[in-house]
């Protein structure tokens, strides 16, 4: 019994998640046999055989990595930025062993496209991909949905044609071996299955003891257990045992697989479930073999991958995960009518950061916005918090290119309370207060005097007559005694505007005029 009508280009990768008695299909792999794959592996066999040189590669690899969000054509949806953070953070893990390390080139590039978004794997989604693709990275681009003919969904493919990968936004997660396996395809690897895709193994069709030679699909030879044949059967890599796809249907918390099935030499076959080529689902312990990490070498040292080379270092190996945050914290007042400035301190390492607003202090994601953003800053705008609101969260999370593992720690979200009109209690300890000159042209400076009876930390900054902050100096240590502070270039349009020193303890302001 043939298992799917697809065409037989079809490499199909199901996942499956048990209900009580059923099977239910999830999601497979859609990266497609084609003869630029084939040539592409069989290069890479041909060169490390004449080369094994390409294997004494020393130092770390760092591969520029390029994001594309896909989006709806109305610039909806589209994955969250955090979430493409973990799963990169789980791609770099995976071929750290490998000394391979990938990064992020650039900035998160934008589609906004319907048939890109669901169907990309048709010729005219597939070309609206290649065009846009960064011809000097390897390119990740994240949709939101895969169309097939076939049952279930597609979870991710590699484009021998087109040269890149696609995952689906549901696979952007630290959980899923997704984009792993996906690369490996990239770095020319077959499924260790190869040749089962379209017709996995079973006792009815293919018997107990497997005595053909041709595999149901792409006309590949039946794999054998003493290695006779490794190196042009299945997935030509002779250190990956035989497997007739018995992943397919499997329990998907990959107990041993105890079938004993044997091949025309009465041995029996034992797959290596935890491989990132197999088909088994919910393992421990995911692992490419020697001989893949070979070709995986080769093929990134080949010529084909030269577009990839890179004098990349990144600018911290570590980056910490703690945050000195700065304001608001600790429910200071915040105008809900005007735009929040959140700021912190850098942290160092850091080049970008994951920042999160929220409503909710649980930042379900329903009531939250994530940005990424290469200050230490970030506006809030102006009544984006409902007037129903009365405390505003937010937390930070520091990376670089190369270093995306953080996540917030319990505990490091800071909160503000959102107020219609700001508390006219002065801060505690300040004495005097007076801007110099009060009046002035656009470009000039500023000169602020605070006395201070104690050091205390205030934030500086202008804003207009409706509230909106037009200058932010940012956080300032006050000593005890005479303080000077330059607010220097103060490039405004005509008018009336207030420079405020607040703490939580309250707020001072004096009125500036610019002519
Ligand atoms: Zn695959």
């Amino acid at each position: 019994m043939r298992i799917f009508l697809t065409t037989s280009w079809l490499s199909l990768f199901f996942i499956f998640c048990h209900t009580l008695e059923a099977q239910q299909v999830r999601g497979y792999c859609g990266t497609q046999s084609s003869p630029v794959a084939d040539a592409q592996l069989d290069a890479n066999i041909a060169y490390l055989a004449a080369h094994p040189d390409v294997l004494n590669t020393r130092g770390i690899t760092y591969v520029p990595v390029r994001f594309t969000i896909v989006r709806s054509a109305s610039g909806n949806g589209g994955v969250n930025p955090k979430s493409v953070f973990r799963m990169f953070c789980k791609l770099n893990e995976d071929y750290l062993d490998q000394d391979i390390q990938f990064y992020m080139k650039d900035d998160f590039k934008y589609l906004n496209n319907d048939l890109a978004n669901t169907d990309p794997q048709s010729s005219s989604g597939g070309s609206i991909l290649k065009n846009v693709k960064d011809k000097t990275a390897l390119n990740i681009f994240f949709v939101e949905e895969i169309k097939s003919s076939s049952p279930g969904s597609v979870l991710g493919f590699f484009s021998p044609e087109n040269d890149y990968l696609v995952v689906r936004n549901s696979e952007a997660n630290y959980e899923s071996q997704t984009t792993s396996h996906e690369m490996g395809h990239f770095f020319s690897l077959r499924h260790t299955f190869y040749g089962w895709e379209c017709e996995p193994w079973n006792v009815n069709d293919h018997g107990q003891i497997v005595t053909f030679t041709i595999a149901p699909c792409f006309s590949a030879q039946v794999e054998l257990v003493n290695g006779s044949n490794c190196s042009t059967a299945a997935d030509k890599v002779c250190d990956t045992p035989p497997d007739y796809n018995f992943g397919f249907g499997w329990p998907n918390d990959c107990r041993p697989f105890n079938v004993d099935v044997y091949d025309k030499n009465n041995d029996l076959i034992r797959p290596s479930q935890n491989n990132f080529m197999s088909y088994f689902f919910g393992c421990t312990g995911w692992h490419f073999s020697q001989g893949q990490k070979n070709l995986i070498r080769t093929d990134l040292n080949s010529s084909k991958r030269s577009y990839l080379k890179s004098t990349y270092t990144p600018p911290s190996t570590t980056v910490s995960g703690e945050v000195n945050y700065q304001y608001p914290i600790n429910n200071q007042e915040a105008l809900r009518n005007a735009p929040i400035v959140l700021q912190w301190e850098n942290v160092p390492g850091a080049t970008f950061y994951i920042v999160e607003y929220s409503r909710r202090k649980s930042f379900d994601s329903n009531f939250t916005v994530t940005e990424m953003v290469r200050t230490n800053q970030v506006t809030i705008p102006a009544n984006y918090f409902p007037s129903g609101a009365a405390t505003g969260y937010w937390r930070v999370i520091p990376m670089n290119e190369a270093v995306t593992c953080n996540v917030p720690a319990n505990g490091s979200e800071q909160s503000f309370t959102l107020v219609n009109a700001l508390g006219t209690k002065s801060i505690d300890g300040l004495q005097h207060f007076v801007v110099k000159p009060n009046v002035l042209r656009s470009g000039n400076s500023i000169q602020v005097e605070v006395s201070a009876g104690k050091s205390m930390d205030c934030m500086v900054q202008i804003t207009d007559i409706n509230g909106r902050v037009v200058y932010h100096y940012g956080q300032y240590k006050m000593n005890l005694g005479m303080n000077k502070i330059v607010l220097d270039e103060i490039n405004l349009s005509t008018g009336i505007y207030i420079v405020s020193i607040k703490n939580k303890s309250g707020i001072n302001s004096q009125k500036l005029i610019v002519l």
